[in-house]
Formats: C-alpha cells, structure tokens, sequence
C-alpha cells in the first residue's frame, strides 16, 4: 500500500522517496509493479497500465524533477531549466482519459497517460496561486512537501495521521521522562 499523505497528486508522487536527506532514503518505487499499483491507489487510472522498467525509469526521472522545482520555490531559488523541460515534456503528452459511466468516472490509459497527468497537476500546481503556500512537513526527516491550505498558514505537518501524531507523540514522551518542561 503507497501513502497519499498531502492529498496533492505531484506532490504525494514526488513523496515516493521518503526521507530524502538520510544516508539511504526509503524507495517505495522500487519497481514497475509498485509504480502500477500507485496510479491505481492514487485514482489516476482504474486498472494497473502495466508499467514497465521504461516506464519505471521515466516516471523516477518526473518525480525527481517534480520534486526538485518544489524544493526550488521553497528555497525561493529559481527553477533548472532542465526540470522545467521534463516537466514540461510530459503535461505536453495524452494524459488519461475519462469517461463518465453509471457508476461514476472511468479513468484508463498507458503508464505514459499517467505521467502526463501527474506532470499536468504538476504544472498547475506550481503555475498557480498553490505555488506560494508549499511547505516542508514540521517532522525532522519527512521532507514531503505539502499546500498549506489551512487558514492562517498553521499546517505543520504533511499529515497529522502519520508525521503530526508521531512528533506529539515523541513531545508526550519526552514530557513524561521530564527531558522537555
Ligand atoms: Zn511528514
């Protein structure tokens, strides 16, 4: 089962490296099987599109670059040229096609079909007005971005089920032993 925890399509795909800044980041893609089944649980297609190790390599370098131009507007750097040119490349492709049935939207398409739609939030994402509210998760060593939608700009964490509760939690702990008043 792959995590969705900031509920941003571009921004949950660039979190499937996990703990960026460790000596050994965790790797949920760890092959075309695992990429298939995220697309499913994440609501981009319907069916596994059968990805392949192509497919696998294509959709690392995306995320790479995905995440690269997030971590340029949190540094308020400018973004690389090159990460734009991938970005780009893939929102310029079929994304997945729906249709509306009985029984609600049905979404198919190719490996290649869900990257361009996962390239396509991507843009929107960092084109629009959500550009200015990414954040870092609070929890030293996510490093999942996130869009602080809450008002006032208070969302610590990428998600309170899993990074919120474990940071109060560790807080509850220390208390108790007295390490923190
Ligand atoms: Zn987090």
């Amino acid at each position: 089962m792959h995590a969705f925890p900031c509920g941003t399509l571009a921004l949950d795909f660039a979190g499937t490296l996990r703990a960026r800044r460790d000596e050994r980041p965790r790797e949920m893609l760890e092959d075309a099987r695992a990429l298939d089944l995220w697309f499913v649980e994440g609501g981009v297609v319907d069916a596994a599109p059968q990805a392949d190790p192509r497919d696998l390599a294509a959709a690392v370098e995306l995320r790479e670059a995905i995440y690269a131009l997030a971590e340029a507007r949190l540094e308020e750097r400018s973004s690389s040229p090159a990460d734009v040119a991938v970005l780009n490349r893939w929102a310029d492709s079929s994304p997945v096609s729906l249709a509306l049935e009985a029984e609600g939207i049905r979404r198919s398409g190719s490996a290649a079909a869900c990257l361009s739609t996962v390239a396509r939030n991507a843009v929107e994402l960092f084109g629009g007005p959500d550009a200015a509210l990414l954040r870092e998760c609070g929890r030293p060593g996510c490093t999942q971005v996130y869009v602080d939608r809450s008002r006032g700009g208070r969302r610590e964490w990428c998600s309170m089920r899993t990074c919120g509760n474990r940071v109060k939690a560790a807080h509850f702990r220390a208390r108790q032993r007295g390490v923190v008043a």
